[in-house]
């Protein structure tokens, strides 16, 4: 049960989007729980979407899968990984699960005859969630962010939600805007004035906000603060500093040296409950993403990486996050090479050109395009001992790659991509084929966590160093049990199944045959955190520092 005085925080961002509200809320979360308290993040996204499953990680970027399946916004990544949790469904909260939710009651007469309006119906939906949320998860805190940027139309119900929820619990409720402050090129001088204009549309909500975070290329001087204090209404010593950085994980110390912790707690009337220096393991991590200096070359080779402008990092966050832990912990600083998989097909390139890469990885993926290319990629990387890890679709195509080039099926496919194909090695799940003839896209995949047994004496069991996993999941196609007797005569083992020993869940080659050769059907790099990389990656990057060893 949620404690009496259970604290909310609303991290809230003012002037534009993408300055780092998420990293932000993660930053602040973290060093909470390191002041000694319970907090639970929430992530509200103001679209019509139900979760996030059905959008374009190109366009949005990636889709973030929790434990309980949930597709959710890469913000959530940001929190887990910050704060080390495993969050669970109730800590996401759309639009559209708030007007699914208040429209399906409606229509079974829930609200006993009642006008539903807007107001109270879905506020008062919105504050239950984020209660519930603090309930479920038993915390001391909930630290919620609000998408969008303070003037979207969007997200105005959930701002009314965030003002009656203070109404309602006076004291409880703090409110930290995340805001923006431009350095106009010919000025060269910093300007305050948007900053001081979100603060007052957020007034004219009835809300006033008690710390404000201010974004900017460069530090803020005193004089700036006390000017930002007096426009915002608020003290210039919870006006925070917040200046570009070169690292996302360099700025929960720098919240902690304008002592953002006390600040935030100050205002929820707390006090911290542990004395002296915090984030002394964040620090040592922080320490060695600076002084790791053996270079990789690392090539992601996949379909995705033509559409222009679009932000590959964002794409493909976590897998990014994850190689880089793995990288860190051991002394190297990765640096990845995005191959559009469809310039292999095309001549542009030569599959050659992947010889000066330590390291290929495919990552999820779906659809066809550029699949020949990919196919191609894996073999060149079986072929010449190159340390090769398949990600879901990579640890399919792989599967694919073998099928075709070391058991002879000639073109062996997934069926996603040839549904005629005689050689059908990665097929559709027949529970998932019932949800698709229905027309549901939405949720109609294998998702969310599993668990999976792991043969001993394999890279896989070595690697994590225990029998039992369980991994996060997100897709519909599974290696066809008919080939797998056939695939493993001929040398691929698979390492991890299901319990039940129906699924596959990793495919890989042994120590003895290729360096590093191994696929998951899984999505791991869901599970990577900087304080604890992820033993996979940790010993893909291992196999590609000893790899490149031997080159010079
Ligand atoms: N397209 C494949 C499937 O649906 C792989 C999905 C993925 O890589 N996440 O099974």
């Amino acid at each position: 049960m949620r404690k009496k005085n259970h604290k909310y925080i609303f991290v809230i961002g003012g002037v534009m989007s993408g300055v780092g509200k998420g990293v932000a809320t993660a930053s602040i979360g973290r060093i909470l729980q390191e002041k000694g308290f319970g907090v639970n993040p929430i992530k509200v996204d103001p679209y019509l979407n139900v979760d996030a499953g059905t959008m374009n990680p190109t366009e949005h970027g990636e889709v973030f899968v929790l434990n309980s399946g949930l597709e959710t916004d890469q913000d959530m990544g940001n929190y887990e990984r910050f704060m080390e949790l495993d969050l669970k469904t109730e800590d996401y909260i759309t639009s559209g699960m708030v007007y699914k939710y208040v429209i399906e009651k409606e229509r079974a007469l829930g609200y006993g005859g009642k006008c539903v309006e807007a107001i109270p119906y879905i506020t008062n939906e919105i504050t239950r969630r984020i209660e519930r949320a603090a309930d479920m998860n038993g915390s001391s805190i909930s630290i919620i962010e609000i998408g969008g940027t303070v003037g979207d139309y969007q997200n105005m119900m959930f701002l009314e939600a965030a003002r009656v929820l203070r109404l309602r619990h006076p004291g409880d409720v703090s409110f930290i805007l995340v805001s923006y402050l431009p350095i106009p090129s010919k000025l060269g001088e910093m300007k305050t004035k948007p900053t001081q204009t979100a603060v007052h549309m957020l007034n004219s909500y009835g809300i006033q906000p008690d710390i404000l975070i201010a974004r900017s290329a460069l530090p803020l001087d005193q004089k700036r603060k006390e000017k930002i204090a007096i426009w915002c209404n608020v003290t210039p010593d919870n006006v925070i500093s917040a200046p570009d950085v070169d690292s996302i994980y360099d700025i929960p110390l720098n919240f902690d040296k304008d002592k953002i912790g006390s600040i935030v707690l100050k205002s929820l009337g707390l006090e911290s409950k542990k004395k002296g220096a915090i984030l002394s393991e964040w620090r040592q991590f922080v320490k060695k993403t600076k002084n790791s200096s053996k270079e990789l070359k690392i090539a992601v080779v996949g379909k995705y990486f033509d559409t222009g402008d679009f932000m590959l990092s964002d794409a493909y966050l976590s897998v990014i996050e994850a190689v880089k832990f793995s990288s860190y912990t051991q002394g190297a600083h990765a640096s990845l090479t995005w191959i559009n998989s469809k310039e292999f097909e095309t001549g542009k390139l030569k599959i050659e050109s992947l010889r000066e890469y330590d390291g290929i990885i495919v990552p999820g993926g779906f659809g066809s395009s550029g699949i020949e290319g990919v196919i191609e990629s894996i073999r060149f990387a079986r072929e010449n001992g190159i340390p090769y890890f398949g990600l879901c679709y990579g640890m399919q195509l792989a599967v694919v790659e073998f099928a075709r080039n070391v058991v002879g099926l000639k073109d062996a496919n997934t069926t996603e991509i040839n549904p005629k194909t005689k050689y059908p090695v990665i097929d559709i799940m027949s529970d998932q084929k019932v949800l698709l003839a229905e027309g549901n896209y939405g949720g109609s995949m294998r998702l969310g966590a599993y668990p999976a047994n792991l043969k001993k004496g394999t890279v896989a069991s070595t690697a994590y160093g225990k029998a039992k996993i369980s991994e996060r999941h997100r897709h519909r196609y599974e290696v066809n049990p008919e080939f797998i007797m056939q695939m493993e005569e001929q040398g691929l083992v698979f390492s991890g199944t299901s319990p039940d020993g129906r699924l596959m869940e990793i495919a890989e080659l042994p120590e003895t045959v290729h360096p590093f050769f191994l696929g998951t059907q899984f999505h791991p790099e869901f599970l990577a955190r900087p304080l604890a990389p992820h033993p996979l990656f940790s010993a893909f990057i291992a196999a590609c520092i000893k790899e490149q060893g031997k080159k010079k």
